[in-house]
Protein backbone atom coordinates (compact mmCIF):
# COMPACT_ATOMS: atom_id res chain seq x y z
CA UNK A 1 0.00 0.00 0.00
CA UNK A 2 1.70 3.57 -0.76
CA UNK A 3 2.33 5.95 2.20
CA UNK A 4 -0.60 8.23 2.66
CA UNK A 5 -1.06 10.89 4.94
CA UNK A 6 -4.52 12.98 5.54
CA UNK A 7 -4.86 16.51 6.33
CA UNK A 8 -6.74 19.67 7.38
CA UNK A 9 -10.04 19.75 5.86
CA UNK A 10 -9.52 16.21 4.77
CA UNK A 11 -7.59 16.56 2.12
CA UNK A 12 -5.56 13.25 1.12
CA UNK A 13 -1.71 12.99 0.08
CA UNK A 14 -0.42 9.61 -1.59
CA UNK A 15 3.15 8.62 -2.30
CA UNK A 16 2.70 5.43 -4.35
CA UNK A 17 6.34 3.89 -4.92
CA UNK A 18 4.83 1.54 -8.11
CA UNK A 19 2.87 2.31 -11.09
CA UNK A 20 0.01 -0.44 -10.64
CA UNK A 21 -0.81 1.86 -7.30
CA UNK A 22 -0.88 4.76 -8.69
CA UNK A 23 -3.02 3.76 -11.20
CA UNK A 24 -5.11 2.50 -8.80
CA UNK A 25 -5.58 5.79 -7.19
CA UNK A 26 -6.24 7.20 -10.21
CA UNK A 27 -8.94 4.88 -10.65
CA UNK A 28 -10.54 5.34 -7.28
CA UNK A 29 -9.52 8.99 -7.67
CA UNK A 30 -9.92 10.51 -10.93
CA UNK A 31 -9.89 13.89 -9.83
CA UNK A 32 -6.67 14.05 -8.17
CA UNK A 33 -3.63 16.26 -8.85
CA UNK A 34 -0.44 14.24 -9.67
CA UNK A 35 2.55 16.09 -7.93
CA UNK A 36 6.52 16.17 -8.48
CA UNK A 37 7.91 19.50 -7.75
CA UNK A 38 4.71 21.56 -7.11
CA UNK A 39 6.05 24.48 -8.41
CA UNK A 40 2.83 24.82 -9.76
CA UNK A 41 0.42 23.42 -8.10
CA UNK A 42 2.11 25.17 -4.88
CA UNK A 43 1.48 27.87 -6.65
CA UNK A 44 -1.86 27.51 -7.15
CA UNK A 45 -3.01 26.24 -4.03
CA UNK A 46 -1.15 28.97 -2.15
CA UNK A 47 -1.39 32.11 -4.33
CA UNK A 48 -4.95 30.99 -6.01
CA UNK A 49 -7.04 29.33 -3.33
CA UNK A 50 -7.04 26.35 -5.72
CA UNK A 51 -7.84 23.04 -3.26
CA UNK A 52 -7.37 19.73 -4.33
CA UNK A 53 -8.77 17.08 -1.80
CA UNK A 54 -6.52 14.43 -3.06
CA UNK A 55 -2.66 14.99 -3.88
CA UNK A 56 -0.43 11.77 -5.60
CA UNK A 57 3.59 12.75 -4.88
CA UNK A 58 4.50 10.47 -8.17
CA UNK A 59 8.39 11.29 -7.27
CA UNK A 60 9.30 7.89 -7.14
CA UNK A 61 7.73 5.86 -9.21
CA UNK A 62 10.33 4.04 -11.20
CA UNK A 63 8.33 3.90 -14.33
CA UNK A 64 7.86 7.44 -14.42
CA UNK A 65 11.93 8.11 -13.63
CA UNK A 66 13.22 6.02 -16.94
CA UNK A 67 16.15 7.52 -18.69
CA UNK A 68 16.76 5.03 -21.37
CA UNK A 69 18.97 5.87 -24.56
CA UNK A 70 17.35 3.63 -27.35
CA UNK A 71 18.41 2.81 -31.15
CA UNK A 72 16.31 5.70 -32.17
CA UNK A 73 15.93 8.46 -29.27
CA UNK A 74 15.89 9.19 -25.87
CA UNK A 75 12.88 7.99 -23.07
CA UNK A 76 12.28 10.02 -20.69
CA UNK A 77 10.06 9.62 -17.62
CA UNK A 78 7.22 11.96 -16.81
CA UNK A 79 8.47 12.47 -13.47
CA UNK A 80 12.36 13.12 -14.68
CA UNK A 81 13.62 16.84 -12.88
CA UNK A 82 14.83 19.00 -15.22
CA UNK A 83 17.86 18.56 -13.99
CA UNK A 84 18.65 15.01 -14.79
CA UNK A 85 17.50 15.64 -17.58
CA UNK A 86 20.42 18.14 -18.10
CA UNK A 87 22.66 15.83 -17.25
CA UNK A 88 21.65 13.06 -19.51
CA UNK A 89 21.23 15.39 -22.71
CA UNK A 90 25.09 16.64 -21.85
CA UNK A 91 25.94 12.79 -21.84
CA UNK A 92 24.15 11.97 -25.27
CA UNK A 93 25.42 15.16 -26.46
CA UNK A 94 29.53 14.20 -25.69
CA UNK A 95 28.70 10.44 -26.91
CA UNK A 96 27.03 10.64 -29.90
CA UNK A 97 27.73 11.59 -33.47
CA UNK A 98 26.83 15.21 -33.78
CA UNK A 99 23.86 14.76 -35.95
CA UNK A 100 21.65 12.65 -33.99
CA UNK A 101 22.01 15.23 -30.93
CA UNK A 102 20.58 19.03 -32.59
CA UNK A 103 17.22 18.74 -30.67
CA UNK A 104 19.06 17.44 -27.67
CA UNK A 105 21.21 20.53 -27.42
CA UNK A 106 18.52 23.14 -28.37
CA UNK A 107 16.88 21.97 -25.17
CA UNK A 108 19.66 21.95 -23.33
CA UNK A 109 20.47 25.01 -24.35
CA UNK A 110 17.20 26.71 -23.40
CA UNK A 111 17.66 24.75 -19.86
CA UNK A 112 20.13 27.38 -18.90
CA UNK A 113 17.62 29.99 -19.09
CA UNK A 114 14.81 27.96 -17.39
CA UNK A 115 14.36 28.73 -13.99
CA UNK A 116 16.98 28.60 -11.39
CA UNK A 117 18.80 25.43 -10.20
CA UNK A 118 16.60 24.95 -6.80
CA UNK A 119 13.27 24.92 -9.53
CA UNK A 120 15.10 22.47 -11.91
CA UNK A 121 16.48 19.95 -9.17
CA UNK A 122 12.78 19.27 -8.37
CA UNK A 123 10.52 20.20 -11.17
CA UNK A 124 9.55 17.93 -13.80
CA UNK A 125 9.38 17.54 -17.46
CA UNK A 126 5.62 16.31 -17.26
CA UNK A 127 4.79 19.40 -14.77
CA UNK A 128 5.74 21.61 -17.66
CA UNK A 129 4.37 19.84 -19.90
CA UNK A 130 1.00 18.99 -18.39
CA UNK A 131 0.67 22.37 -16.99
CA UNK A 132 0.67 23.60 -20.87
CA UNK A 133 1.67 27.24 -20.01
CA UNK A 134 1.44 29.40 -22.75
CA UNK A 135 4.70 30.36 -22.15
CA UNK A 136 6.49 27.29 -21.61
CA UNK A 137 9.99 27.13 -22.75
CA UNK A 138 9.98 23.14 -23.44
CA UNK A 139 6.92 22.58 -25.21
CA UNK A 140 7.66 24.75 -28.88
CA UNK A 141 11.02 22.36 -28.75
CA UNK A 142 8.84 19.17 -28.24
CA UNK A 143 6.71 19.78 -30.17
CA UNK A 144 9.12 21.38 -33.03
CA UNK A 145 11.33 17.93 -32.17
CA UNK A 146 8.59 15.79 -33.13
CA UNK A 147 8.41 14.22 -29.68
CA UNK A 148 5.94 11.71 -28.79
CA UNK A 149 3.86 11.58 -25.58
CA UNK A 150 2.96 7.93 -24.42
CA UNK A 151 -0.02 8.02 -22.07
CA UNK A 152 -1.03 5.31 -19.54
CA UNK A 153 -4.55 5.09 -18.55
CA UNK A 154 -5.90 3.42 -14.87
CA UNK A 155 -5.97 -0.09 -16.95
CA UNK A 156 -2.66 0.08 -17.77
CA UNK A 157 -3.22 0.68 -21.73
CA UNK A 158 -0.81 2.91 -23.67
CA UNK A 159 -1.33 5.43 -26.26
CA UNK A 160 1.39 7.43 -28.05
CA UNK A 161 0.40 11.21 -28.75
CA UNK A 162 2.87 13.27 -30.63
CA UNK A 163 3.58 16.59 -28.68
CA UNK A 164 2.20 18.87 -32.04
CA UNK A 165 -1.35 17.19 -31.16
CA UNK A 166 -1.55 17.02 -27.13
CA UNK A 167 -2.01 20.82 -26.68
CA UNK A 168 -5.78 21.56 -26.82
CA UNK A 169 -6.14 24.99 -25.92
CA UNK A 170 -5.11 27.40 -22.69
CA UNK A 171 -4.08 25.28 -20.18
CA UNK A 172 -5.78 22.26 -21.57
CA UNK A 173 -4.17 19.10 -22.46
CA UNK A 174 -5.17 15.80 -24.59
CA UNK A 175 -5.38 13.59 -21.30
CA UNK A 176 -8.46 12.41 -19.78
CA UNK A 177 -9.35 11.94 -16.36
CA UNK A 178 -8.61 8.35 -16.40
CA UNK A 179 -4.67 9.11 -17.91
CA UNK A 180 -1.42 9.89 -16.89
CA UNK A 181 1.79 10.93 -18.82
CA UNK A 182 4.22 8.16 -18.72
CA UNK A 183 7.03 9.74 -20.83
CA UNK A 184 8.26 11.75 -23.61
CA UNK A 185 9.98 10.20 -26.46
CA UNK A 186 12.43 12.27 -28.32
CA UNK A 187 13.89 11.12 -31.60
CA UNK A 188 17.38 11.57 -32.55
CA UNK A 189 17.78 14.13 -35.56
CA UNK A 190 19.23 13.42 -38.96
CA UNK A 191 22.37 14.53 -40.70
CA UNK A 192 21.34 18.24 -42.22
CA UNK A 193 18.26 18.80 -39.22
CA UNK A 194 18.83 21.18 -37.77
CA UNK A 195 16.86 22.43 -34.04
CA UNK A 196 16.97 25.83 -32.40
CA UNK A 197 15.73 27.15 -29.45
CA UNK A 198 14.86 30.53 -28.39
CA UNK A 199 13.75 32.63 -25.92
CA UNK A 200 13.49 36.62 -24.71
CA UNK A 201 12.49 37.68 -21.59
CA UNK A 202 12.95 41.31 -19.56
CA UNK A 203 15.79 39.36 -17.82
CA UNK A 204 18.37 36.63 -19.07
CA UNK A 205 18.30 34.44 -16.40
CA UNK A 206 15.44 33.02 -14.24
CA UNK A 207 12.88 35.10 -15.68
CA UNK A 208 9.50 33.80 -18.12
CA UNK A 209 9.70 34.21 -21.57
CA UNK A 210 7.88 37.15 -23.24
CA UNK A 211 8.12 35.26 -26.28
CA UNK A 212 9.72 32.14 -27.23
CA UNK A 213 10.33 29.18 -29.67
CA UNK A 214 11.27 26.16 -30.98
CA UNK A 215 12.28 25.54 -34.72
CA UNK A 216 13.54 22.78 -36.96
CA UNK A 217 14.13 22.01 -40.78
CA UNK A 218 15.42 18.90 -42.23
CA UNK A 219 16.81 20.06 -45.75
CA UNK A 220 17.76 17.48 -48.54
CA UNK A 221 19.78 18.20 -51.53
CA UNK A 222 18.62 18.15 -55.36
CA UNK A 223 19.93 19.01 -58.30
CA UNK A 224 22.70 21.49 -56.60
CA UNK A 225 19.92 22.96 -54.41
CA UNK A 226 18.99 22.71 -50.30
CA UNK A 227 15.33 21.68 -50.39
CA UNK A 228 13.05 21.97 -47.60
CA UNK A 229 12.17 18.67 -46.81
CA UNK A 230 10.62 18.99 -43.31
CA UNK A 231 10.00 21.91 -41.25
CA UNK A 232 8.44 23.11 -37.78
CA UNK A 233 8.32 26.34 -36.80
CA UNK A 234 6.64 26.74 -32.81
CA UNK A 235 6.48 29.80 -30.81
CA UNK A 236 5.22 30.48 -27.20
CA UNK A 237 4.11 33.95 -25.56
CA UNK A 238 1.76 34.59 -28.38
CA UNK A 239 -0.98 32.39 -28.48
CA UNK A 240 -3.49 30.96 -25.19
CA UNK A 241 -1.39 28.24 -26.25
CA UNK A 242 2.48 27.19 -27.71
CA UNK A 243 1.33 27.90 -31.71
CA UNK A 244 2.67 26.18 -34.78
CA UNK A 245 2.90 28.82 -37.51
CA UNK A 246 0.94 25.94 -39.83
CA UNK A 247 0.66 28.53 -43.06
CA UNK A 248 4.51 29.52 -42.91
CA UNK A 249 5.58 25.41 -42.50
CA UNK A 250 3.31 25.02 -45.73
CA UNK A 251 4.68 27.66 -47.27
CA UNK A 252 8.40 26.29 -46.42
CA UNK A 253 7.38 22.96 -47.62
CA UNK A 254 9.60 21.80 -51.02
CA UNK A 255 11.50 25.41 -51.15
CA UNK A 256 15.10 25.87 -52.09
CA UNK A 257 17.00 27.09 -48.76
CA UNK A 258 18.18 30.71 -49.99
CA UNK A 259 18.11 34.48 -49.89
CA UNK A 260 14.94 34.52 -51.53
CA UNK A 261 13.04 32.12 -49.22
CA UNK A 262 14.20 34.34 -46.22
CA UNK A 263 12.15 37.56 -47.71
CA UNK A 264 9.06 35.59 -48.58
CA UNK A 265 8.66 33.69 -45.19
CA UNK A 266 9.02 36.55 -42.75
CA UNK A 267 5.70 38.29 -44.92
CA UNK A 268 3.85 35.09 -44.06
CA UNK A 269 4.80 35.08 -41.06
CA UNK A 270 3.64 38.21 -40.08
CA UNK A 271 -0.19 37.18 -40.70
CA UNK A 272 0.40 33.85 -39.31
CA UNK A 273 1.70 34.70 -36.18
CA UNK A 274 -1.33 37.21 -35.18
CA UNK A 275 -1.19 38.99 -31.82
CA UNK A 276 -4.47 41.55 -31.39
CA UNK A 277 -3.47 44.70 -29.84
CA UNK A 278 -5.10 44.15 -26.98
CA UNK A 279 -3.11 40.50 -26.55
CA UNK A 280 -2.84 40.20 -22.83
CA UNK A 281 0.99 40.12 -21.56
CA UNK A 282 1.00 43.58 -24.09
CA UNK A 283 4.11 44.69 -25.75
CA UNK A 284 2.87 44.02 -29.12
CA UNK A 285 4.60 45.18 -31.85
CA UNK A 286 7.99 44.00 -29.89
CA UNK A 287 6.68 40.52 -29.43
CA UNK A 288 5.59 40.62 -33.25
CA UNK A 289 8.93 41.84 -34.18
CA UNK A 290 10.37 38.98 -31.92
CA UNK A 291 8.88 36.10 -34.02
CA UNK A 292 9.92 37.54 -36.68
CA UNK A 293 13.48 38.04 -35.46
CA UNK A 294 13.73 34.48 -34.15
CA UNK A 295 13.21 33.43 -38.06
CA UNK A 296 15.63 35.43 -39.84
CA UNK A 297 18.08 33.77 -36.71
CA UNK A 298 16.90 30.50 -37.76
CA UNK A 299 17.55 30.65 -41.07
CA UNK A 300 20.54 32.63 -40.56
CA UNK A 301 22.17 29.63 -38.55
CA UNK A 302 20.83 26.77 -40.84
CA UNK A 303 22.47 28.56 -43.43
CA UNK A 304 25.98 28.81 -41.92
CA UNK A 305 26.08 25.17 -40.49
CA UNK A 306 25.34 24.08 -44.15
CA UNK A 307 28.39 26.44 -45.16
P1 LIG B 1 3.97 20.26 -10.40
O1 LIG B 1 3.59 21.57 -9.78
O2 LIG B 1 4.34 19.16 -9.48
O3 LIG B 1 2.79 19.77 -11.37
C1 LIG B 1 2.33 20.62 -12.42
C2 LIG B 1 1.16 19.96 -13.16
O4 LIG B 1 1.58 18.80 -13.86
C3 LIG B 1 0.05 19.50 -12.24
O5 LIG B 1 -1.19 19.79 -12.86
C4 LIG B 1 0.26 18.00 -12.14
O6 LIG B 1 -0.92 17.31 -11.82
C5 LIG B 1 0.73 17.70 -13.55
N1 LIG B 1 1.50 16.46 -13.66
C6 LIG B 1 2.70 16.17 -13.11
N2 LIG B 1 3.10 14.92 -13.48
C7 LIG B 1 2.13 14.44 -14.29
C8 LIG B 1 1.96 13.21 -15.01
N3 LIG B 1 2.88 12.24 -14.99
N4 LIG B 1 0.83 13.06 -15.75
C9 LIG B 1 -0.12 14.02 -15.79
N5 LIG B 1 0.00 15.21 -15.13
C10 LIG B 1 1.11 15.41 -14.39
N6 LIG B 1 8.50 27.31 -16.65
C11 LIG B 1 9.13 27.52 -17.84
O7 LIG B 1 8.71 27.00 -18.86
N7 LIG B 1 10.27 28.30 -17.89
C12 LIG B 1 10.80 28.90 -16.80
O8 LIG B 1 11.81 29.58 -16.91
C13 LIG B 1 10.13 28.70 -15.55
N8 LIG B 1 10.60 29.30 -14.43
C14 LIG B 1 9.94 29.13 -13.25
C15 LIG B 1 10.42 29.79 -12.11
C16 LIG B 1 9.78 29.65 -10.89
C17 LIG B 1 10.32 30.37 -9.69
C18 LIG B 1 8.62 28.82 -10.79
C19 LIG B 1 7.89 28.64 -9.49
C20 LIG B 1 8.14 28.17 -11.92
C21 LIG B 1 8.79 28.32 -13.15
N9 LIG B 1 8.32 27.68 -14.32
C22 LIG B 1 8.96 27.88 -15.53
C23 LIG B 1 7.11 26.83 -14.28
C24 LIG B 1 7.33 25.44 -13.60
O9 LIG B 1 8.38 25.40 -12.76
C25 LIG B 1 7.57 24.34 -14.58
O10 LIG B 1 6.42 24.25 -15.37
C26 LIG B 1 7.88 22.99 -13.92
O11 LIG B 1 8.47 22.14 -14.87
C27 LIG B 1 6.68 22.29 -13.29
O12 LIG B 1 7.10 21.04 -12.79
P2 LIG B 1 6.68 20.50 -11.35
O13 LIG B 1 7.19 19.10 -11.25
O14 LIG B 1 7.09 21.44 -10.27
O15 LIG B 1 5.08 20.53 -11.50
Amino acid sequence: MPLSMCGFGGIKWYHPLRLKHLLDLKSCYPEAKLVVGNSEVGIETKFKNTQYQVLISVTHVPELNVLSVKENGLEIGASVRLAQLQQILRNVIAERDTDETSSCRAILEQLKWFAGKQIKNVASIAGNICTASPISDLNPLWMASGAKFQIIDCKGNIRTDPAKDFFLGYRKVNLAHNEILLSIFLPWTRPYEFVKEFKQAHRREDDIALVNAGMRAFLKEDNGNWIVSDVSVVYGGVAPVSLIASKTERFLMGKKWNKKLIQDTLQILKEDVPLAEDAPGGMVEFRKSLTLSFFFKFFSWVTHKMN
